[in-house]
């Protein structure tokens, strides 16, 4: 069965880290395709200063060159709060013969049990969940959460073998960065950033003035 990878962020901005999760989930998993979705009202966090519009741009100019990776707007096509169930609930319909895979950060993770209808996530996607550098270690397992058995630990191997309801760690962990510490150091004018972030990227934050200031 083909899988099609999910990856869903605020990506505010898109930096290397992100792109490296990506770029091996491709070769672990080979997916046909990695959606890329930025949220546009994203649910955890406060609502970025930054319009979904200019995250989703920069998303754009990151993945360039990058066949595999696809830009999916269906987040900012929608009203209200971005959420990933109504998200993967679309996909399902669009991709009826694929499995799913819902890729995310070990900090994602741990907060699963405060998205919506999280233990539903599993009755669309596989979820693949890779380590963070210097965040807490503590992964959260539920083998059984409220009757409702889930193969914990599955071989990503096997994601090709059923279309969801998997979870699987992948041992790599991407490089330290994070959006929180870009925005901070755009903000001083630390042109550091430039090696955390791909340079066209760069480029669409100088000309379009983003990130003055911290929020
Ligand atoms: P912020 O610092 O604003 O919270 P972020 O760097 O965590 O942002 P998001 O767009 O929120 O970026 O991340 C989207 C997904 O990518 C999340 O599941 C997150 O865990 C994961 N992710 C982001 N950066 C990394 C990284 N360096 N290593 C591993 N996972 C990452």
């Amino acid at each position: 069965m083909e899988i099609i990878g999910i990856f869903g962020g605020t990506f505010n901005p898109i930096h290397n880290g992100h792109l490296v999760l990506a770029q091996t989930v491709l070769d672990t998993l080979h997916c046909t395709q990695i959606r890329v979705i930025p949220a546009a009202v994203p649910p955890h966090k406060q609502t970025p200063a930054v319009t979904a519009q200019h995250r989703a741009a920069m998303v754009q100019l990151a993945i360039k060159g990058h066949p595999k990776l696809v830009l999916d707007t269906c987040e900012l096509d929608r009203q209200g709060t971005s959420y990933t169930i109504e998200t993967l609930h679309l996909l399902r319909q669009r991709f009826p013969s694929q499995a799913l895979c819902l890729m995310m950060g070990q900090d994602s993770y741990q907060k699963l049990p405060t998205w919506r209808r999280w233990l539903e996530l599993l009755d669309y996607s596989h979820l693949l969940v890779v380590h963070r550098a210097d965040r807490e270690k503590t992964l959260f397992l539920h083998p059984e959460h409220e009757g409702k058995l889930v193969d914990i630990a599955a071989a990503p191997e096997a994601f090709a073998a059923q279309a969801n309801g998997l979870i699987s760690f992948l041992p790599i962990t991407p490089p330290d960065i994070s959006s929180t510490r870009i925005r901070e150091r755009l903000s001083r004018n630390d042109e550091t950033v430039t090696s955390e972030i791909p340079q066209k990227v760069f480029s669409y934050i100088e000309q379009n003035r983003l990130y003055k200031t911290v929020d």
